[in-house]
C-alpha cells in the first residue's frame, strides 16, 4: 500500500440556500514521501480539501482514506486519534494561544497523541530546536515576529513527528526571508519521508513541489508534474558554474544569480543529491572576485571580496562537468546558427533563442548543427564551444573540461593569480 491520501470521487456540501458544492467529484491519490502543491483561485476548495483529506471535515459523499484507514467507517474518537497521530497541520493563521509560552503551546499541540508529559515536552523542545527557534521557548508568540510564529505552528505541527503534513497556504503571511526558512523546513520534512501536502498561491513555492494540482470549482482542473522546470533550472546552474570556471573564478553559492522556479540554494541541494555538484565550505582566507562579463549572458559577475563566513562553494562533479559542457554546446552553437546562417542581428532576440535551444536540442541535431557549421571552435562572442564527438576532436574537448577541472580543485587561495592579489 504506497498511497497515503486518497480520496475517490469526494463531494463536500455546505449546507445553505442554495447549498455551496465545495469539492465536485474529486479524485486524488497521494503516495508515501509526496510533497504535493495545491493551487488554485480563492474559493476553489482548497482548505476544504485539506481539511477533508485530514479528517478535520468529513466529506458528504465518496470515500476518503488516510493511511489506508476509511474515515467515514469509523467513529469521531478514532478519527481524533488518528488525526493526532499521522497527520499535522499547518494553517496560515497559526492559532497560537497568546497568553502561553512558545514552548507549551507545541507541548500542548500532543496532547490528543496520548503522549506522557515529560515525554511531550522533550519533544516539544525538539521541534524547536528543528524550527531554529530553541532560543525563544519561553517567549509568548505576541513577542515573536510573523515568520517566527509560523515556524513555532511548524514546530507544534511537526512535534509528534506525524507520517502526513498538510500545510494551508504556510508561507502565505510571511516576508522573502521567512518563506524560505519555512521553505526548507518543509523540504526538509519532505526529504526525511514525510508525505506534504501544502495549499499555496504563490507558484515560485509550488515549485518546490514534486507535483502541483489545480483545482477549479471544487474539481481538479489540471495536474503537472515538475521533473522538466527542474532539469531547465539545473542546466542554467551547471552553466553559470561553467562560465565561472572559465574565468578562473571559484562559484559561491551567495554569488550565484540563476533564475529559475526554485531557489538557487535548493536548486544545489537537489543537484548535490543527483550529484552533479559537489558543495563545500569557503576557505577561511579572503579572496576577491574579479569582475567579468559573461558575454553570452551579458550581465556582469560580482566584484568584491569574500571570506570563509558560511558562504559554500559549488563544484561541479564530472557527471555535472559533462553535462555542463553539452549545455554551453548547445547555446553556443546556436548563438552561432542565429547569428551566421539566420543573419539574426538583435543580440536580446539570438540570446533568447539560445537559450530555449539550450534545453531541448538532442544530440543528434545539436550534431547537425556542429557539422552544418563546419564544427565552430568559438560563439560569436568568442567563448569556446565545447567539441563533440561528431567534431572527432574529443582529446579537445577533454583538454578543455581538464583546464575547468584544473580550476576549480585548484581552490581560490593556490591558485597563481592570488599572489598577484
Ligand atoms: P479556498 O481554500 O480554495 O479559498 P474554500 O475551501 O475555503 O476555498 O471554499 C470553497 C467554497 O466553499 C467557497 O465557495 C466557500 O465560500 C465555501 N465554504 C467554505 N467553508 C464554508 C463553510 N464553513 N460554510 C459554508 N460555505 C463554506
Ligand atoms: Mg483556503
Amino acid at each position: 500500500m504506497n498511497a497515503v491520501l486518497e480520496l475517490e470521487r469526494v463531494t463536500k456540501d455546505y449546507p445553505g440556500s442554495p447549498p455551496v458544492r465545495a469539492l465536485d467529484g474529486v479524485t486524488l491519490s497521494v503516495s508515501v514521501g509526496e510533497l504535493v502543491a495545491v493551487v488554485g483561485p480563492s474559493g476553489s476548495g482548497k482548505t476544504t480539501m485539506l481539511h477533508v483529506m485530514g479528517t478535520l471535515d468529513r466529506a458528504s459523499s465518496g470515500t476518503v482514506r488516510v493511511t489506508g484507514l476509511e474515515a467515514a467507517r469509523m467513529t469521531d474518537r478514532e478519527v481524533s486519534a488518528l488525526r493526532a497521530f499521522r497527520i499535522g497541520f499547518v494553517f496560515q493563521q497559526f492559532f497560537l494561544a497568546e497568553h502561553q509560552s512558545v514552548l507549551a503551546n507545541v507541548t500542548d499541540g500532543l496532547l490528543y497523541a496520548g503522549i506522557p508529559r515529560a515525554e511531550r515536552r522533550r519533544l516539544a523542545a525538539v521541534a524547536l530546536e528543528r524550527v531554529g527557534l530553541a532560543h525563544r521557548a519561553d517567549a509568548r508568540p505576541t513577542q515573536l515576529s510573523g515568520g517566527q510564529r509560523q515556524r513555532v505552528a511548524i514546530a507544534r505541527a511537526i512535534a509528534g513527528r506525524p507520517p502526513v503534513v498538510l500545510a494551508d497556504e504556510p508561507t502565505g503571511n510571511l516576508d522573502a526571508v521567512n518563506e524560505e526558512i519555512v521553505l526548507r523546513l518543509l523540504r526538509e520534512l519532505h526529504q526525511q519521508g514525510r508525505t506534504i501536502v501544502m495549499v499555496t498561491h504563490d507558484p515560485v513555492v509550488a515549485r518546490l513541489a514534486d507535483r502541483r494540482i489545480e483545482l477549479h470549482h471544487g474539481r481538479i482542473a489540471a495536474q503537472e508534474v515538475f521533473a522538466m522546470a527542474d532539469e531547465e533550472q539545473f542546466d542554467e546552474v551547471l552553466e553559470e558554474l561553467w562560465v565561472m570556471a572559465e574565468h578562473g573564478e571559484i562559484a559561491e553559492l551567495e554569488h550565484m544569480e540563476v533564475h529559475g522556479a526554485l531557489p538557487v540554494s535548493i536548486a544545489v541541494e537537489k543537484m548535490t543529491e543527483l550529484g552533479l555538484v559537489a558543495a563545500g565550505p569557503h576557505p577561511p582566507e579572503r579572496h576577491v572576485h574579479r569582475p567579468f562579463v559573461n558575454p553570452c549572458h551579458d550581465n556582469l559577475k560580482p566584484l568584491g571580496a569574500s571570506t570563509g563566513d558560511g558562504s559554500m562553494i559549488i563544484e561541479m562533479t564530472e557527471r555535472g562537468r559533462k553535462r555542463a559542457a553539452d549545455v554551453i554546446r548547445r547555446h553556443r552553437l546556436a548563438e552561432r546558427l542565429f547569428t551566421d546562417s539566420l543573419a539574426m542581428d538583435s543580440e536580446t532576440e539570438i540570446e533568447e533563442q539560445a537559450c530555449k535551444f539550450e534545453h531541448i536540442l538532442s544530440p543528434g541535431a545539436t550534431d547537425k548543427i556542429c557539422a552544418f557549421l563546419g564544427h565552430p571552435r568559438t560563439c560569436p562572442h568568442g567563448a569556446p564551444i565545447p567539441p563533440g564527438e561528431c567534431c572527432g576532436k574529443n582529446s579537445e574537448y577533454e583538454q578543455l573540461t581538464n583546464k575547468l577541472k584544473g580550476i576549480q580543485s585548484a581552490g581560490p587561495y593556490s591558485r597563481d593569480e592570488m599572489n598577484e592579489r
